[in-house]
């Protein structure tokens, strides 16, 4: 068993020095950096952080410039990645300070001019900060394009204790879908022989069940609860590592999710967070493994699918934490249709050709009687 607790030292085997702030200023970021020319890219919202931040680099000696986005909520598409690559182009290195979007823009501008990144991470709201891939929004449609991970992730828990509260509610809620993506996986290679990886896995089982346990303090926004909360979604891409793939980070929750964002791209409307919708679609998930046991139709390996069920948590109890953080727990809060949400219900699990507990119903015919309910429930 890795010695997940320690994040620094899981980080480094991973090729990643993940960092916390201490009285020494980051002194194995500063090492790092030594004798590079310094971007430190920020939106209008983290420029509070990003400008002392860069003053006291350079206080110690270290060549550093200040590139602000124009915007409070800057959209990782084309148009803001050749801004970021324009005002960042000086820099051997970028600095990314904020949390998905920001991270996203200085992974990928850096992958392509062939320049290391970082980022001192300002929400604990989303799993992205250790993968080597980034979500963007292309000509209109959001697609996962190839990057390289950062070099440094700093972590000062005052800044991300700090952070509006819902973004570590979008945290919580991309960590409690852990719990259904996780059995996604563990039932196909029950009902399919597909490759389970117990390793990955274990892995975000634990990171899961420490957050879990420091859940009253994630609630709270209190440093050991968020600290848990940032190490198991750091732990959640070094998971994804070891699998080779997606499968322990991602399932029908996130197919709900992806649905949903091109929903609201078609639209032209602001998308919610990342984790907001995926914490959603836990809810669902977590209902749909549910009411399985209620449920008279058999199916094919049903005995083992309602034993792995049992172990998941009640979806009511998911709900009050995403709520108690200021999230959303019906799809109209988050202003889309309820046809929409019925679509997805139906068709999402031809997102990915990945079996789920989606694929499980719609391959049994099973969602014909649970829509309604969901809906009634969810939306
Ligand atoms: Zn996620």
């Amino acid at each position: 068993m890795e010695n997940y607790q320690d994040i620094e030292a899981l980080s480094s085997q991973y090729g990643i020095n993940a960092e916390y702030a201490s009285d020494g200023f980051y002194p194995r970021f500063r090492e790092n950096v030594k004798g590079l020319r310094l971007s430190v890219l920020c939106d209008r919202n983290t420029v509070r952080y990003a400008a002392p931040f860069a003053e006291k680099l350079r206080g110690h000696g270290q060549e550093a410039e200040l590139f602000m986005l124009e915007e409070y909520e800057p959209v990782a598409d084309e148009k803001t990645c050749a801004v970021a690559a324009k005002g960042t182009a000086q820099a051997d290195y970028v600095l990314a300070v904020g949390a998905g979007t920001l991270n996203d823009i200085a992974k990928y501008t850096t992958f392509l001019s062939g320049k290391k990144c970082g980022v001192l991470a300002t929400a604990a709201s989303m799993d992205g900060f250790t993968s080597g891939v980034t979500p963007l929004i292309k000509k209109g449609f959001k697609i996962t394009e190839n990057a390289h991970t950062v070099s440094d992730i700093l972590i000062d828990l005052d800044i991300l204790c700090a952070a509006p509260k819902i973004m570590t509610g979008a945290g919580a809620g991309d960590i409690l879908a852990k719990f259904c993506c996780l059995t996604d996986w563990k039932m196909s290679s029950l009902l399919n022989g597909e490759t389970y990886d117990e390793r990955a896995a274990s892995l975000m089982r634990v990171a899961l069940g420490q957050c879990v346990e420091n859940m009253p303090s994630v609630q709270k926004c209190g440093k050991e609860g968020v600290d848990a909360l940032m190490r198991a979604l750091l732990i959640s891409g070094y998971a994804m590592v070891i699998a080779g793939n997606s499968r322990p980070a991602s399932g029908a929750e996130h197919h709900m999710s992806h649905f949903l964002e091109m929903d609201f791209l078609r639209r032209g409307k602001p998308i919610p967070l990342h984790g907001v919708k995926v914490g959603l679609g836990t809810l669902v998930s977590l209902r749909m493994y549910e009411r399985l046991r209620e449920i008279p139709d058999l199916f094919e390996g049903k005995e083992c699918v309602v034993k792995l069920a049992e172990q998941l948590p009640s979806p009511d109890w998911a709900a009050s934490v995403l709520a108690s953080l200021g999230c959303p727990v019906r799809f109209s809060e988050i202003g889309v249709s309820e046809d929409t949400v019925r679509d997805m219900l139906f068709n999402c699990y031809k997102i990915r050709d990945r079996f789920t507990v989606m694929t499980l119903y719609h391959n049994y015919g099973l969602m014909d009687k649970a829509a309604d309910e969901l809906i009634g429930l969810y939306y």
